[in-house]
């Protein structure tokens, strides 16, 4: 008979819980930790398309994106007062895409994986890795809240900071190259905001106080 395989997954984004799961599909004994106290509501748009689509078949959760997706229709790059200076039809986009393209929030993407896990997933929130010892028969994984767990294999998907790596292969500075470039994403309730943009992504590369849309 073969042997049950246990796995630990650090990090419940999108990478994390897809692995989880595959894997338990396949019969492994999965537990993922995620240092959040749940999962995160909040999150920026992203367009679902291209490598991600096969796996996302694959798990059925297709469908369920298109139902949390939003309908944009085009681009508009807009000018200080809000006035379309350029515009691009997203049906563009899609057929590139063979039609296999969804906008959507990435915490609904995180959603729909989050719902075809199996049940009974031991999946923690509120947890980390807080050392890693490995010998040639397992991994040994210290969680930060006292515990630890022996497993087959660790997955460290917790994101660019990832403390796995840290913990495996040394210093962050040695793997992060800074390319310059900062976001921040927030998501705010404005039912006129709202109305003017419709069914657009407006984008802008003006710096004012005073955007008219
Ligand atoms: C503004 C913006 C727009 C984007 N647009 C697109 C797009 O249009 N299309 C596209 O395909 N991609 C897009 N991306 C990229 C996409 O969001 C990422 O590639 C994807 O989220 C990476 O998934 P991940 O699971 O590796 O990491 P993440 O989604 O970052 O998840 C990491 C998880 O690990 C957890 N974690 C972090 N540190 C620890 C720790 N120490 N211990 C335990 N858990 C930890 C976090 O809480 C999180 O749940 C965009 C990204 C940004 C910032």
């Amino acid at each position: 008979m073969r042997k049950l395989r246990r796995v630990v997954i650090c990090g419940a984004g999108i990478s994390g819980l897809s692995c989880a799961a595959f894997l338990a599909r396949n019969g492994w004994q999965v537990t993922v930790v995620d240092h959040a106290r749940g999962p995160r509501p909040q999150g920026y748009m992203i367009d679902f398309f291209g490598p991600g689509w096969l796996p996302a078949d694959s798990l059925g959760i297709i469908p369920r994106l298109h139902e949390l997706g939003y309908r944009v229709q085009r681009l508009d790059y807009v000018d200080r007062k809000g006035e379309s200076r350029a515009s691009l039809p997203l049906a563009k986009f899609a057929n590139v895409a063979r039609g296999e393209l969804i906008s959507l929030l990435r915490p609904d993407l995180e959603l729909a994986i989050r719902e075809v896990l199996p049940p009974d997933l031991d999946l923690r929130y509120g947890c980390t890795v807080s050392a890693v010892r490995q010998s040639s028969e397992s991994v040994i994984v210290t969680l930060d809240d006292g515990g630890s767990l022996e497993a087959d294999l660790l997955i460290g998907a917790d994101g660019i900071h990832s403390a796995v790596r840290e913990l495996v292969f040394g210093p962050e500075d040695e793997f992060l190259h800074y390319l310059g470039f900062q976001v921040g994403a927030y998501s705010f309730h404005d039912s006129d905001l709202a109305a003017r943009i419709g069914d657009r992504v407006a984008v802008t590369d003006t710096r004012s106080e005073a955007m008219f849309f």
